[in-house]
């Protein structure tokens, strides 16, 4: 009896019945007292569709599936939907919404390779890790004609792109999930749609070559993902009059720099270093100087050189072809290519120590004199760049000797400085291949591939700034799919009962809030010279610790509540990669230079660092460079991205990585329900459920589909013009609702009006 249901007690924390009940509504004594199939949580944490046998007051008898009979407390039964609700395409069908009914759900799906799931009007994408025969022109075609309706990316490009043309609206697709959840092949997957049929001038071939392109150079290995993109991504692609796509634009967020010169075991750098040393052709080899790419030491430090099943010699003729498609003249390739072996050679550039101070000097070798060849500068140039720093006090110059330290920071600065403009010069070029004619229509539809949330072991600047923009993210989803929402619904009159969602302002607050916030506080003690990552952590724990979103660590560490969970980080290396500075030796040196590239990236570097003061200034021994920080720069970006996606009508899809071991046919329940809860996929459902997604000012609705009506209107005002057409097409009162401006529709109900407009016309 009691010793039964005592041993079945899960001793991981999981969803409480109270939580349950709060989030769902959902009761589940219904369920046993009907003798219907239940879910229960085994002390594993997996949920197991059991047998009610019989209850009796709180407790109740089940059999598990293989037959073993336990007496449990009925309030830890969570109702199941009938066998003949199965995977079904939207989770709002779901007769109880419940998380094991949900996760079961798209396991199912994912069982019978339907990796696609609508979550009321957001499109749940689960990675299969392996082929799924879902793409390609028949399928495009399919959805196209609208002869599939299965749940698909394509589906949600299609109804982009049908809603740009119908609202003169310009869309935009979001895309969100963690490393290795399929984020980037779910981008490309809707470019290949949008290209299928807005194609035609050409262009749009050139808009898909920028992916292997953008992925040779900003993409890794790393430990979740073979190949993870270092940078977030927002492509808008532009329509002409006739729906022809007329060109495209990237920006480019954040791309991990640090990554050039550094990376951890079993991860690699950007696939390009590895592309360029396993398939230069000959000569190409011989003008740089090039070697196999374990003899450059920022790539051997990882120990990792290939990928399975990646031809890196194959990739780099893929790359150099669509290098060609972009215009990107030989020349201009030949010189990427150059700062690519420039980057490298750096990495193998040594210094000998001269005294018993730590001064060094740079060691004359291969590394040092192929360098000042591939940039084309004078070798002492270089090698006073690399060991002397220059300071002006006053109207004097002094010369100081860098220490082994510091000569090897200079160096990594400059290597990856010079990857980091190379990056953005790529994206500058393929942007001006890809610009629009002055004959813009303004139409558009952008995608958005940009990191999801991530929390680790250890979580650095990096993981802070990229939480950071999945915060406000998050909050545009929230807003979106929540708020606009709920107020839209009251100020139109409608009689609807309020939703209860988890908001992110708080934590919102904590980072942006000035003067005393995470980033304010960062760039000031960034600006302090004296100021070090304990002295940020120490100014955080004094400021903040009455925000409910935050909490000081022991040391140098400190813990933020985000929306996805509390993630600990450590300050350590925080205040010099917000700095990020580069030495004006170095900059100088690059302006020296006699290749066209290294001078405009100098100009490149030296406007960064003349920028009008907007933000702190950095003057940490007086000849450096003063710049805008670097978390400052990234939220001006953001506010910029966010501005532009606020002008859009979304349409969101959340990727979800069934496992970590990036292989087909394993789905963790634990693991995806806590990406499910992570972004709300959950909420929006209950709230799709219970609201009227599709709404249509009168005028609209009248001018729409006025033409359909079969009899006369005694009035001709909007709404009474409206009123006949719901009436006309027998539209069920409980579909719909009348509101001061709007009306307002449960989902699928306008589809029948489209259709036969569509006919019509
Ligand atoms: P993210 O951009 O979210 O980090 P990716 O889009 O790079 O993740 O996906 C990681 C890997 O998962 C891909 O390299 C691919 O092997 C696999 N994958 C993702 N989506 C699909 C898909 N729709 N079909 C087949 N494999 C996929
Ligand atoms: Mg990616």
């Amino acid at each position: 009896g009691d010793e039964d249901s005592d041993s079945v007690t899960p001793p991981v924390p999981s969803i409480s019945a109270s939580r349950r009940e709060h989030r769902w509504g959902d009761t589940t004594s219904y369920a046993a007292k009907k003798k219907l199939q239940s879910w229960f949580q085994l002390p594993s944490g997996r949920w197991e569709l059991v047998k009610i046998l019989s209850t009796s007051g709180t407790e109740s008898v089940l059999s598990l599936p293989d037959g073993k009979v336990l007496k449990v407390k009925t309030d830890r039964l969570v109702s199941a939907n009938p066998d003949i609700l199965d995977g079904v395409d939207d989770l709002m069908q779901l007769s109880y919404l419940n998380e094991p009914s949900v996760l079961y759900n798209l396991e199912y799906r994912y069982n019978h390779n339907m990796i696609y799931t609508k979550a009321g009007p957001v499109l749940v994408a689960i990675n299969p890790f392996k082929k799924v025969p879902l793409y390609g022109n028949d399928f495009i075609e399919a959805y196209r004609r609208k002869t599939i309706e299965s749940p698909h990316v394509y589906a949600i490009t299609d109804i982009a792109i049908r809603e740009m043309i119908r609202d003169e609206v310009n869309q935009s697709i979001i895309i969100s999930g963690e490393s290795g959840a399929g984020k980037t092949e779910t981008a490309k997957i809707a470019m290949q749609y949008l290209a299928a049929l807005g194609g035609g001038s050409g262009i749009e071939n050139e808009i898909l070559k920028t992916n292997p392109i953008l992925e040779a150079f900003g993409n890794a290995k790393t430990l979740r993902n073979d190949n993870s993109s270092r940078f977030g991504k927002l492509i808008e692609i532009h329509f002409s009059d006739t729906g022809k796509i007329s060109g495209a634009r990237i920006q480019t967020f954040l791309l991990e720099k640090s990554r050039v010169v550094q990376c951890t075991e079993g991860e690699r750098s950007y696939h390009i270093f590895y592309l360029l040393c396993a398939g230069a052709p000959l000569t190409l080899r011989e003008k740089l100087n090039l070697r196999s790419a374990s003899e450059y030491k920022y790539l051997s430090q990882s120990s990792c050189y290939s990928i399975t099943g990646v031809d890196d010699a194959e990739q780099f003729r893929i790359v150099m072809e669509a290098l060609d498609v972009v215009h990107v003249s030989k020349e201009d390739q030949e010189s990427v290519f150059a700062m690519l072996a420039a980057v490298l050679w750096l990495g193998n550039i040594s210094f000998n120590v001269v005294d018993n101070e730590n001064h060094v000097e740079v060691v004359e070798d291969e590394g040092l004199f192929t360098v000042a060849e591939l940039l084309g500068c004078g070798v002492e140039e270089l090698k006073v760049a690399l060991s002397i720093r220059k300071m002006r006090v006053g109207n004097d110059t002094i010369v100081q000797k860098l220490k082994l330290s510091q000569a090897i920071d200079t160096r990594d600065a400059l290597a990856k400085s010079i990857y980091a403009c190379l990056f953005e010069w790529l994206v500058e070029q393929i942007n001006k291949s890809l610009a629009v004619g002055k004959r813009r229509t303004g139409r558009s539809i952008s995608i958005l591939d940009i990191y999801g949330f991530e929390s680790f072991d250890r979580n650095s600047f990096e993981q802070f700034c990229i939480n950071y923009a999945n915060e406000r993210l998050q909050q545009h989803f929230n807003r979106h799919l929540f708020k606009l929402e709920q107020e839209e619904y009251i100020q139109d009159g409608i009689d609807w009962a309020k939703v209860e969602f988890e908001d992110n302002q708080d934590c919102l607050g904590l980072f942006e809030k000035k003067p005393l916030g995470l980033l304010s506080l960062l760039d000031e003690e960034s600006t302090f010279p004296n100021g070090t990552d304990l002295t940020f952590a120490n100014k955080l724990k004094q400021h903040l610790n009455s925000n409910s979103c935050f909490r000081g660590e022991r040391e140098k560490a400190f813990t933020v509540s985000h929306y996805a969970g509390e993630v600990t980080y450590d300050t350590s290396g925080f205040l010099e990669k917000n700095r990020d500075l580069l030495h004006m030796d170095s900059i100088q040196l690059m302006s020296s230079c006699s290749c066209h590239l290294p001078q405009k990236f100098a100009a490149n570097m030296l406007s960064q660092s003349e920028k009008p003061v907007v933000g702190p200034l950095y003057k940490s021994g007086g000849a450096d460079s003063q710049k805008l920080s670097v978390a400052t720069k990234f939220k001006g970006q953001l506010f910029q991205l966010m501005q532009r996606l606020e002008n859009t009508t979304p349409h969101f899809i959340r990727c979800i990585k069934p496992n970590n071991l990036q292989s087909a046919g394993l789905y963790e329940q634990e693991l995806v329900l806590q990406q499910l809860r992570c972004c709300g996929v959950l909420e929006v459902v209950r709230i799709s459920r219970s609201g009227f997604p599709t709404r249509m000012s009168h005028q609209k609705f009248a001018r729409r589909y006025g033409f359909l009506l079969l009899e006369s209107v005694a009035s001709q005002d909007p709404l009474s013009v409206s009123v006949a057409i719901l009436h006309q097409f027998n539209i069920l009162p409980e579909m719909y609702q009348v509101g001061y401006t709007k009306l307002f529709f449960r989902t699928g109900q306008i589809g029948v009006l489209e259709d036969t407009r569509n006919r019509t016309l």
